[in-house]
């Protein structure tokens, strides 16, 4: 189970008891105090990795912001740290956008995203004054048109095109093909930036793409820069758009499992820059401003979850299921798209290794598994695991199936606790039934 401890949060370590610790706690202890399942979030790693993003991309390139894609998992405790880490932040909701309100984020610095975005959400976007929007489709355009007419206000906005790139990842988490829902089509991509440019109430300042998530290779950022570039020297010539602004959108790998090792960030940022170097000098355009939006990247690895085995169900012959207190409610990624996770044994990591056990969760669908067929020592109930990689897409997309209470969040740093969401009661399931 050791050699799993590097896909762990950056300040995971074992103590002398055998326990896994985090942020200096003991993760028994802090499974007992504040119950399972438990998210817990490593501050000083998700420190760490916004530095890592701003010095490897800033170190490469002259001017870089780095926003995180709050859909990642949109929480005012973490979204307050990173603003102190100088990061800003992609919102695609009412919610989302309320959520950084609510952490006093400050406004200029939010990218408000979607390939929907409602009226309502359009006018709040403009009232609250976000940095920027980044147009997806043409009745976005028509409504951005009348809303800033009537309101007098000249917003910056970036267009999202679709590169028509493939990025090699799982089809639900690839978004820049040509047959996608998300930015403006291939065929319309000029189009696009005509009608944009005769808006009165819009600065087009630059443009974005994002091609997918869970990346593992650099080409087809590289190919849908070159896309870019090329398509935006030709609309300069055309109707006079000023690549200010480059968005690449994320989708950064990371690593979940031992078997598949994500390129580190400096890879990426890497061949980004250079990519963006190198284009420019041969289509002559100044250097636009950088823009990356990572999210999964930014938080996957620096939380775990914690469960408590319940049952374990030996099938003579045929598999053994250890069911936890969780599953698919707080994590839906095994079953949503076969992501697949590690865990280990946080209240005995020593303890040896007996054979194959499936890890099942707690919810009525036959695919609730969180990991089919790990190694593991023999579980017995009231084992602790502890699942890696939990920060990203997990809390986000949980739900209250079975009238599941949502988890406890917790932040720790040098043996310090703090409760960034509490665990959810009746009263939250029952709160909006009307009798
Ligand atoms: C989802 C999304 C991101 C972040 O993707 P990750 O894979 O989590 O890094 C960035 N930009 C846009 C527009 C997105 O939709």
């Amino acid at each position: 189970m050791l050699k799993r401890l590097p896909l762990y949060p950056l300040t995971t370590e074992v103590n002398r008891e055998g326990h896994l610790v985090i942020g200096g706690c003991d993760t028994v202890e802090l499974a007992d105090e504040f119950g399972t399942p438990l998210y817990i979030f490593d501050e000083a790693g998700l420190r760490n990795k916004c530095r890592e993003f701003r010095e490897e991309f800033g170190k490469r390139y002259p001017e870089v912001s780095v926003i995180y894609a709050s859909k990642a998992y949109a929480n005012a405790a973490l979204e307050r740290i990173f603003n102190e880490e100088g990061l800003g932040l992609d919102a695609v909701s009412e919610g989302e956008l309320g959520i950084a309100m609510s952490a006093g984020f400050p406004m200029e610095k939010v990218y408000f995203h979607g390939n929907n975005k409602s009226q309502r959400e359009l006018e709040l976007a403009l009232k609250w004054h976000v940095g920027r929007i980044v147009v997806d489709n043409f009745r976005e355009l028509d409504m951005l048109e009348k809303l800033t007419e009537a309101t007098g206000v000249k917003q910056d906005v970036l267009l999202r095109m679709t590169p028509g790139v493939d990025p090699h990842t799982h089809q639900y988490t690839s978004t820049g093909t040509l047959d996608s829902k998300f930015g403006f089509p291939l065929p319309l991509k000029e189009r696009a930036v005509e009608r944009a440019m005769k808006v009165r109430g819009l600065n087009v300042v630059g443009l974005h793409f994002h091609i997918g998530s869970l990346i593992y290779e650099t080409e087809p950022y590289e190919e849908a820069i070159g896309f870019i570039l090329k398509f935006a020297v030709e609309m300069r010539k055309k109707y006079g758009l000023e690549l200010r602004e480059l968005n690449t959108g994320g989708g950064f790998g990371v690593q979940y499992t031992l078997d598949k090792p994500a390129p580190p960030i400096s890879f990426f940022a890497e061949k980004i820059t250079s990519a963006i170097i190198r284009g420019c000098k041969k289509y002559k355009l100044e250097l636009p401003k950088l823009v990356i939006e990572p999210g999964r990247s930014a938080v996957a690895k620096s939380a775990m979850a914690l469960y408590a085995v319940g049952v374990v169900k030996e099938i003579p012959g045929v598999r053994t299921y250890a069911s936890v207190d969780g599953g698919m409610a707080d994590n839906i990624r095994p079953a949503l798209y076969g992501a697949k996770l590690e865990a280990v044994l946080a209240n005995r990591m020593r303890a040896r290794d007996a054979g194959k056990v499936t890890i099942s969760g707690k919810f009525c669908e036959m695919g609730d598994i969180l990991i089919r067929d790990i190694v593991m020592p023999k579980l017995v109930s009231g084992d602790i695991l502890a699942v890696a990689g939990a920060g990203a897409y997990s809390l986000p997309e949980s739900m209250n199936y079975n009238a599941f209470y949502k988890p406890a969040v917790i932040l720790v740093k040098d043996g310090r606790v703090r409760t960034i969401r509490r665990r959810e009661t009746l009263e939250d399931i029952t709160r909006c039934d009307i009798l």
